[in-house]
């Protein structure tokens, strides 16, 4: 390897390598086999910004990785903090696209909601990633990333896979992350802290269940009958309920742990009590609890008013299933479950709305200011 600069694009990227691959990089340089272990800890553990800082490595191996090797994968160019500290994070790749992360902080944790794809192509009826279709699919080094920008932003306790993108959809991409985000020697969160959640993907619960993959899973349900479930998700086309409900049985069975079955409450759609019997009678079966989320109005539906939302997760604590309501986090800077969405890609997102609003607030397509009233700031970076 040549020593002196290649140019960015032409430098091999690093992140999202696990230790036996980074083991092989690293031999190539005629570094010992334990520099390995040294450079995963100091890109996850103590998330250094350049191999410079990587102290404990010899200055020419350190000379070699700078010239050979690049470590960053996105940078972070816009921010928006909600009233309620939630804090929504727009972050460049490297060839220009975007995506979002979501921070959600409350008095024990601070959850990291991450992004797997650039869009989406599965078309769910009220998300609006839906309406980007899909850009690309993320690296493993870009879905760590988001997590390494969050926690330089505050400690980053658990994450989710419920930003952008299907994560099923990009599989191979996801489980790297989850295995450097999950390792003690790596960004350190455990199996218990990590969460794939999916819209029922079949295919992707079983290879989980099958690799044994350190992470939780939640379905995301949100209709009882597959005739309405195949109209808000038309992924249930390709897997109706009754094989998501046996394939969510194998994963619990195989990795002894509950299911969470995610159910988005529209009103007049699927919040009546002929639905929440429906939606226990399944929940029983899998031995899943359940978390009820009123819809953010991303897409035209409307969240059932607090009264009902209470009834509905009485009446299926009263059929026998654990129901927890997950109340709205981040809507008043369209931050919330279904509300991620960089519009046009390369060129607009959050930083281009901020700077076509002459540094004003954005503004939606409602015409309502996307943090109107409620949102405490908004930052664009260079
Ligand atoms: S809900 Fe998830 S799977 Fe469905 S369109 Fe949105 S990002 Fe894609």
């Amino acid at each position: 390897m040549s020593t002196h600069a290649a140019s960015s694009e032409s430098r091999i990227p690093v992140k999202g390598l696990l230790p036996a691959e980074l083991e092989n990089l690293l031999a190539a340089e005629g570094a010992p086999r334990y520099a390995a272990g040294q450079v995963f800890s100091w890109l996850y553990a103590k998330k250094a910004e350049s191999f410079e800082k990587m102290t404990d490595l010899n200055r020419a191996l350190r000379a070699r990785l700078t010239a050979g090797y690049t470590m960053k994968e996105a940078a972070l160019v816009g921010e928006q903090a909600g009233t309620d500290g939630t804090r929504k994070l727009l972050i460049r790749l490297n060839d220009g696209e975007r995506v979002e992360s979501v921070i959600i902080p409350d008095e024990k944790r601070s959850t990291l909601c991450l992004s797997s794809q650039c869009g989406c192509v599965r078309g769910c009826a009220f998300c609006a990633t839906a309406t980007m279709g899909l850009h690309r699919n993320l690296t493993a080094g870009e879905i760590v990333e988001q997590a390494l920008i969050a926690a330089r932003i505050m400690p980053v306790t658990n994450a989710v896979f419920m930003g952008m993108g299907e994560p099923m959809d990009n599989f191979d991409a996801v489980m790297r992350a989850v295995q450097i985000l999950t390792s003690q020697k790596g960004f350190g969160l455990g199996a218990r802290h990590v969460t794939v959640s999916t819209v029922g993907v079949v295919p992707g619960i079983l290879r989980m269940a099958r690799e044994r993959i350190p992470a939780g899973l939640t379905v995301s349900l949100t209709a009882p009958d597959d005739e309405l479930r195949s109209t808000l998700i038309p992924a249930n086309r390709t897997w109706p309920i009754a094989q998501v409900m046996e394939a969510c049985r194998k994963w619990s069975d195989t990795m002894e742990r509950d299911v969470t079955l995610a159910y988005v409450l529209m009103a007049g759609v699927n919040d009546s009590p002929r639905h929440s019997m429906a939606l226990a009678k399944l929940a029983r079966k899998a031995r899943a609890k359940v978390n009820l989320i009123p819809c953010n109005p991303a897409r035209g539906f409307l969240p059932p008013p607090d009264t009902r939302v209470y009834e509905f997760q009485t009446e299926l604590k009263a059929s026998g299933v654990l129901a927890l309501y997950r109340r709205a986090r981040g809507g008043d800077i369209a931050a919330a479950c279904g509300q991620l969405v960089v519009s046009g890609g390369h060129r607009t997102g959050l930083k281009a709305e901020i700077s076509a609003a002459g540094g004003k607030t954005p503004v939606a397509a409602n015409g309502k200011s996307r943090t109107a009233g409620s949102g405490k700031k908004v930052k664009a970076r260079a």
